[in-house]
């Protein structure tokens, strides 16, 4: 039986990122992927990056990580396919206060976020209808990425620091040892000892969790994105519409896409309909022709479905849920753009290195004490 310092369970963005951070330290290091990297949600991810977050650790986390999308050809001797858009986010009046006090927090974060009057951006983008829009932000660094790019730059480059790449067969059990860590069961029978097991396998974390006795109130929603052809319309920039319940972003030069931002209905994994119906793009163009009127001139162009793993708070659940044997899951819609450097914090705790102390908000086992995070703005806690 071979062995290895860490196993970890999924290659999605999450996944692959650890793998990165980890072989970087010389760890001894297996990543286990059911599919392809990228092959489950991160590959169809909107992959918007924005450090715009009301919660510090994340928007710092955010902000580490679109500095290393960056740079990401030094990184790993690849492109991420990062593209700076900036980024509007329309806020109802009721938002207010906390906008303010959330832009001065970001802005001495080092994160160039503007705060905005209602005139200020019809000042800036005519083509809005502000209908309901009491405050505005304007982050001036975001943009969007391409997540298979992403992840698979951070699991090549893994894998030629040293990690072991074990793709296309799915874990079937993970068999917690005594000591810690525990052996990874493939479903061609192979077993693995790890010294320590990372959990990153999103919408699939749940039954893996269980089977080392953590009950983690993890939940699974389809969501759908809805991409356009500009067709005779004018483009408007990336923005998000906490009023109408959407997020909008070019899609290279001819498209653009976008998503709902609110809490969707639940969904079983292994069988959900990945495809999006005719109704439920049409529901989103009108969305948005309410707010950019001139986009009733763009023509759809079809789109996808997909799975955000969710808990109950909509933030990420990050710790040790049996000895050795950690989670790194529930990125509720929002994880993309956290995980490049989100991993080197998961790297940290799995190896029992110093932790930034925030990390420890993000326990798994925070519900059962109560201690929910409160990050986002009313329903729309994905903004985190
Ligand atoms: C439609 C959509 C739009 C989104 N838009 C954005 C956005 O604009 N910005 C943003 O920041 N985030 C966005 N997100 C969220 C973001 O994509 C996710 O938070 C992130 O991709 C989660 O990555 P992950 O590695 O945790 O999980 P996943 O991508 O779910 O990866 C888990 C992997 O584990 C593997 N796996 C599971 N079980 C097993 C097993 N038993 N054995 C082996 N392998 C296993 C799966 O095959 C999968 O590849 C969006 C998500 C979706 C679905």
């Amino acid at each position: 039986m071979s062995s290895f310092d860490v196993g970890i369970v999924g290659a999605g963005v999450h996944g692959a990122s650890a793998a990165y951070h980890l072989a970087s330290r010389g760890v001894r290091v297996a990543i286990f992927e059911h599919t392809t990297p990228a092959g489950g949600p991160t590959g169809r991810s909107s992959a918007i990056c924005r450090a715009y977050y009301t919660n510090p650790f994340l928007a710092a986390a955010a902000r580490d990580s679109i500095a290393m999308l960056r740079s990401f050809p030094e990184l790993t001797g690849r492109d991420a396919g990062f593209r700076q858009t900036g980024f509007f986010f329309l806020h109802p009046p009721e938002d207010a206060e906390q906008v303010r006090a959330s832009v001065a927090t970001l802005n001495a974060a080092g994160i160039e976020v503007e705060l905005l009057s209602v005139g200020e951006v019809a000042g800036r983008e005519p083509g809005f209808d502000l209908e309901g829009v009491g405050i505005a932000a304007y982050e001036v660094g975001a943009g969007y990425a391409d997540p298979h790019a992403t992840t698979e730059g951070l699991f090549a480059r893994a894998v030629e620091l040293g990690a072991e790449a074990r793709l296309g067969r799915a874990v079937t059990s993970i068999e917690p040892d005594p000591t810690g860590g525990g052996s990874i069961v493939t479903v061609d029978g192979t077993r693995t000892a790890c010294g320590r097991v990372l959990i990153a396998a999103g919408p699939w974390t749940r039954p893996l969790a269980l089977q080392v006795g953590a009950d983690l109130p993890l939940t699974v929603e389809r969501h759908i994105v809805a991409t356009f052809r500009w067709g005779a319309a004018d483009p408007v920039p990336a923005h998000g519409d906490l009023i109408g319940g959407y997020y909008f972003r070019p899609e290279g030069e001819h498209l653009f896409l976008a998503g709902h931002v609110h809490p969707a209905p639940r969904a079983d994994p292994d069988g959900y309909a990945d495809d999006v119906e005719s109704d439920e793009i049409e529901g989103l163009a009108r969305l948005i022709v309410r707010r950019v009127p001139r986009l009733s001139e763009s023509e759809t162009q079809g789109g996808w479905a997909s799975l955000y793993d969710v808990s109950p708070d909509w933030q990420p659940v990050i710790g040790e849920i049996a000895p050795g044997i950690f989670v790194d899951a529930g990125t509720s819609g929002h994880g993309f753009k956290l995980a490049p450097a989100l991993g080197g914090h998961v790297a940290d705790l799995v190896m029992g290195a110093a932790t930034d102390p925030r990390l420890a908000d993000f326990d798994p086992f925070r519900f059962e004490r109560g201690a929910r995070l409160d990050a986002g703005y009313r329903d729309a806690r994905i903004l985190g």
